[in-house]
């Protein structure tokens, strides 16, 4: 499989104004100040985090369907993840699997289709309020972002919580409660910046990182906003060996805690050596599911991929 054309999805800065919901959704930070912020205003982070109910499939996606003008680009997917599983998400450059993951993370509105996170539609919300509820994809590191250094770039993460913390601090009364939130933060932006080992680049601008140290920084931010389930769109490319087993070794670790992952992956060994079950999209919809194995000696999978190493 060949993904070497730029993702127009994932690169901010080519992005631009395709959708109105892009520019803000870039990251997750610059989403908290929309006027739809207000009815949960009052929600922390921890309240809705004890509000979550678990379920045996936190995502379920039905007949989603993505038009950009004439382009369908998702065309009625529908599929399930399993709690606690490594799910890989496969297909051919152009499949729409990248539309898919910005329909369920509220980046783009989707044309028709609905999506569940535990049991609740979340069709249609914002990407702050769909992270909350703690459901995350990562984001490449936008340029402004660039200009702050790594542990800044964590602290900023989970905005919700930034956003109550700038409230009470002109609340009399309350600056402790902020302090003590500051620290909080501060002390799992540690523990966060540790466990990828790149704690040494703690006070390095985001812009001077590697490519992998880059894509290590985007898993971290996703982790700091406390969530369930993590979407990963392409983690490794571009990523040396070396970093690459590491990515992959605190996947599985997180994968060993609990969470649960969605990855979209170009390098077949990487989906067959890691992910126990694998969704195949082509042309915007569906077009298989089931072990390494099974899909890839799937006649309509090989079909799909003619042409194409799978
Ligand atoms: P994948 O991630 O599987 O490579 P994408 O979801 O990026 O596929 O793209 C699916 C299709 O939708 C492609 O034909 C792509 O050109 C088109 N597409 C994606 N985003 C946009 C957009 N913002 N505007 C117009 N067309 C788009
Ligand atoms: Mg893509």
């Amino acid at each position: 499989m060949s993904s070497d054309a730029p993702d127009p999805i994932d690169d901010a800065d080519a992005n631009g104004a395709a959708d109105p919901r892009d520019a803000g959704a870039a990251d997750t930070v610059a989403a908290a100040d929309g006027p739809d912020d207000e009815p949960e205003a009052n929600d922390s982070a921890v309240e809705e985090a004890a509000k979550r109910t678990p379920s045996t499939v936190p995502l379920r996606v039905e007949g989603l369907v993505k038009r950009f003008g004439g382009v369908t680009a998702v065309d009625g997917a529908s599929f399930e993840v399993e709690s606690g599983s490594l799910t890989g998400l496969i297909g051919p450059n152009g499949a729409g699997k990248s539309t898919t993951f910005n329909c369920i993370t509220g980046v783009h509105e989707p044309t028709a289709g609905t999506v569940y996170f535990e049991g609740e539609d979340i069709t249609g919300l914002r990407p702050h309020q769909i992270a909350r509820k703690g459901l995350v994809r990562t984001f490449q590191i936008a340029r402004e972002l660039s200009e702050m250094t790594v542990l800044e770039n964590l602290m900023l993460a989970p905005q919700g919580q930034l956003g109550e913390s700038a409230i009470r601090a002109v609340t009399p009364g309350l600056r402790g409660a902020v302090v003590e939130e500051e620290t909080a933060l501060r002390e799992r932006a540690w523990e966060t910046l540790e466990f990828f080992e790149i704690d040494h680049l703690a006070h390095e601008h985001a812009g001077n990182l590697s490519g992998g140290q880059r894509k290590l920084l985007e898993m971290a931010r996703a982790l700091m906003t406390d969530p369930e389930m993590v979407l990963l769109d392409e983690p490794l490319a571009g990523v040396n060996p070396t970093l690459e087993e590491k990515l992959l070794d605190r996947i599985h670790d997180l994968r060993a805690d609990g969470y649960t992952f969605l990855l979209v992956e170009h390098d077949m060994d990487v989906i067959m050596n890691n992910c126990e079950r694998v969704i195949v999209m082509h042309q915007g919809s569906v077009l298989a599911e089931g072990t390494g194995d099974e899909i890839r000696n799937d006649e309509r999978v090989i079909e799909a991929y003619l042409g194409e190493d799978l």
